[in-house]
């Protein structure tokens, strides 16, 4: 197992396919001047399914996300999933993605053995799209969406992040439209993670500022109390339901105490949070011939030692040096 001192155990491992992608979102990238890892620093196609394959065989993990940058970038993409949906045991399989390429490739991922998606839209509106995300591809977006769910991938999830002056007065539209086409909706809060570091604690839209403007159009009702086990999102009955209504308060409403994650990037790097200012080196590992157990030792190794918490809003908070596109969010 990846137990740590507080007695929390990594079952989740999110795996960053890459660093790069094909949106400039404001609060992830600068518009450029962004280096990119270099190629033979990232893992091969092989390396990731042998990483993977400890994880689940060796270290108790039973939940895979494939996330990035943009992870549909990724060409060796739907080999990765096929290989790792036929470990012993079979991991359930998500992908966090911009959908942009979904609508080409959702059905041949779904065979592939992909279980869900979670797409990114943050705007139900092309010319905020185009200012958030500096291009112009919200029609992709919207076609990718809606390809995942015919293709089976569901639930669709909708992640959305509110800017202040951009979309931050959009959050009743989204879920109008989430719940008309059965999307299930997750606002996140901005995190202090964005390359640039231009997150300022006193403009971004919280948790408290998002349910009250939802509150001016539904009847939201807390899910039944302590469901929110490690998820993330705290959830809302949407009119009574069925539908629902989720938001991820990592700012004013931490989670830690129940985060059941374990992060590997790109280069082959264990994080044991997404703030953590330490990373572990499994690259170097796998490259020198460790075997599984070797690796699987310094993979628990690394999870002891994980912070109580992320602390984002004590006055202490240090940004990490890495940004949540090569991290993998
Ligand atoms: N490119 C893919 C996408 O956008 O879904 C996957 C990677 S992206 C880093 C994963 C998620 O992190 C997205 O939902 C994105 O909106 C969110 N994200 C990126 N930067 C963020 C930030 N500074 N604060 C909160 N969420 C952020
Ligand atoms: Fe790309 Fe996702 Fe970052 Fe937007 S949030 S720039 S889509 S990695």
């Amino acid at each position: 197992m990846l137990i740590d001192t507080h007695g929390r155990v990594a079952t989740d491992l999110r795996v960053s396919l890459t660093d790069r992608c094909n949106l400039r979102c404001t609060y992830c990238m600068p518009e450029e001047g962004l280096r990119w890892l270099a190629k033979p620093g990232l893992l091969t196609d092989d390396e990731i399914v042998r990483l993977v394959g400890i994880a689940v065989r060796v270290l108790g993990v039973t939940e895979v996300r494939f996330t990035g940058g943009e992870p549909l970038l990724r060409p060796g993409l739907v080999g990765i999933v096929e290989r790792v949906a036929a470990l012993d045991p079979r991991p359930q399989m998500s992908l966090t993605t911009n959908g942009i390429g979904l609508r080409r490739t959702a059905t041949a991922l779904k065979a592939a053995g992909l279980d869900r998606v979670n797409v990114s839209l943050d705007t139900l509106r092309p010319d905020v799209f185009r200012t958030l995300t500096r291009r112009d591809r919200h029609q992709e977006v919207l076609d990718g969406i809606a390809a995942a769910r015919a293709a089976g991938l569901s639930p669709v999830k909708v992640n959305s992040v509110l800017m202040p002056g951009l979309n931050e007065d959009e959050a009743p539209e989204l879920l109008a439209w989430a719940v008309e086409h059965d999307y299930e909706l997750r606002f996140i809060e901005q995190m202090p993670l964005d390359a640039q570091h231009g997150w300022k604690r006193e403009s971004m839209v919280t948790a408290g500022d998002i349910l009250a403007s939802l509150r001016t159009r539904f009847e939201l009702t807390p899910e039944a109390h302590g469901t929110r086990g490690s998820a993330p999102a705290e959830r809302w009955l949407v009119n009574g339901g069925p539908h629902r209504v989720g938001v991820i308060a990592s700012v004013t409403r931490p989670f830690c105490a129940a985060c059941d994650r374990t992060r590997l990037t790109a280069d082959g790097q264990i994080r044991t949070c997404l703030f953590a200012r330490e990373e572990t080196d499994l690259r170097a590992a796998l490259r020198s011939s460790a075997s599984d157990d070797e690796i699987a030792r310094i993979w628990r190794l690394a999870m002891w030692g994980k912070k109580t918490g992320a602390g984002l809003d004590a006055p202490t908070f240090v940004q990490p040096d890495r940004p949540m596109s090569v991290i993998g969010g």
